[in-house]
């Protein structure tokens, strides 16, 4: 038996709670993970909530990732003791996930811990800094460098937000974070944002076409910010967007694209496939500053994890939560 955040509904209604559960109600799948941490992303908190339709099938364990060791393996590729983290695949959403002590899942979704990280550090990482890089990996794809100008980083005190500045500073980038809790501006300067602006300048309606600004944008907002984003993006700059704290919407005009030649990357961590997901967990790994994750991570036990699911829909967490799931 072990412990799991369950998600059920049935006649009684939709709920969320932890359980004792027996082995035989993991899913199939090759790998057998004994899990040391998870984390709370937005996803998990609509999935814990039941605010958004994310658990498409009951009853299951929350936690779209996690990290861990393995238990047992039917494939080649992993033994018992490697040290994995999974991220995405439907897991937390159709395949019982990390908010658990134990998971087992294919082999295919794994990826081997890289040397120099922690379960804990991949899970303050997690899949909003997972990404993260992955939009810092998009804008480098591009050719845009720390001399070619500012990077806008909205949502900056969010997850991925927090995790892109990080990153950027470490890399040489000269980062300008865009926040709605300006009181937070010293805790994103320590972070390494070079200059800090209220959400409200990007988030009303704005003009087709703005003043020349950025190099580079990661946007995790969407709506009138990612519109207002593009329009301020310089002659050849690109924007990564992957996320919707704002809206889903997108109301732009193409003016950006067709007078300066911009370009809009779609960020998607789900069904990355795996040679990508092991470069960018080297990558974080490597260029991303572990005291300052630390700083903005804080740890709770599993049971905490349905508080902090409904404060991350209320936008009551700054930086990144990691779930002990054996507290
Ligand atoms: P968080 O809730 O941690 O952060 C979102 C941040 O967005 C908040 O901290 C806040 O930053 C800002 N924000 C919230 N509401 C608004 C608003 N109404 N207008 C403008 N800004 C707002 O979430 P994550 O960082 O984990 O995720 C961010 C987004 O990225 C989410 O939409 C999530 O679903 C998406 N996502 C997408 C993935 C993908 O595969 N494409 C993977 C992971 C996440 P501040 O307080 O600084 O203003």
């Amino acid at each position: 038996m072990f412990k799991a955040i369950v998600i059920e509904k049935d006649d009684a209604g939709y709920r969320a709670g932890v359980k004792q559960v027996d082995e035989s109600a993991l899913p199939p799948g090759e790998v057998t993970v004994r899990v040391d941490y998870s984390t709370v992303n937005y996803k998990d908190g609509l999935a814990i909530t039941g605010k958004g339709p994310i658990v498409r099938k009951f009853p299951l364990h929350a936690g779209i990732d996690f990290a861990g060791v393995v238990e047992a393996s039917d494939d080649a590729r992993y033994k018992a003791g490697d040290r994995v983290v999974l991220t995405g695949w439907g897991v937390g959403e159709t395949h019982s996930g990390g908010l658990a002590q134990k998971a087992r899942v294919k082999a295919d979704w794994l990826v081997p811990l890289p040397v120099g990280l922690t379960t804990k550090q991949a899970m303050a990482i997690g899949t909003a800094g997972f990404t993260a890089m992955l939009c810092v990996l998009a804008l480098e794809r591009h050719g845009i460098k720390p001399e070619s100008g500012d990077i806008l980083v909205t949502g900056a005190n969010g997850g991925v937000g927090s995790v892109a500045i990080a990153i950027l500073a470490k890399l040489g980038y000269r980062v300008v974070a865009s926040t709605g809790r300006l009181g937070e501006a010293e805790h994103l300067k320590g972070l390494g944002a070079a200059d800090v602006i209220g959400r409200d300048e990007l988030s009303a309606p704005g003009k087709p076409l703005a003043k020349e600004r950025w190099a580079g944008v990661v946007d995790s907002v969407g709506s009138h910010t990612l519109a207002n984003a593009c329009a301020g993006t310089r002659y050849g700059g690109a924007v990564a967007a992957c996320g919707l704290a704002q809206g889903m919407d997108f109301p732009g005009s193409v003016a950006p694209f067709i007078l300066r030649g911009i370009t809009l990357y779609g960020i998607e961590s789900v069904m990355v496939p795996l040679p990508l997901r092991r470069n960018a967990w080297e990558r974080l790994a490597r260029d991303l500053d572990q005291g300052k994750l630390a700083a903005f991570t804080r740890e709770i036990g599993l049971a905490d994890a349905l508080q902090a699911g409904q404060d991350i829909l209320a936008g009551r967490i700054r930086g990144r939560v990691v779930v002990n799931v054996n507290a």
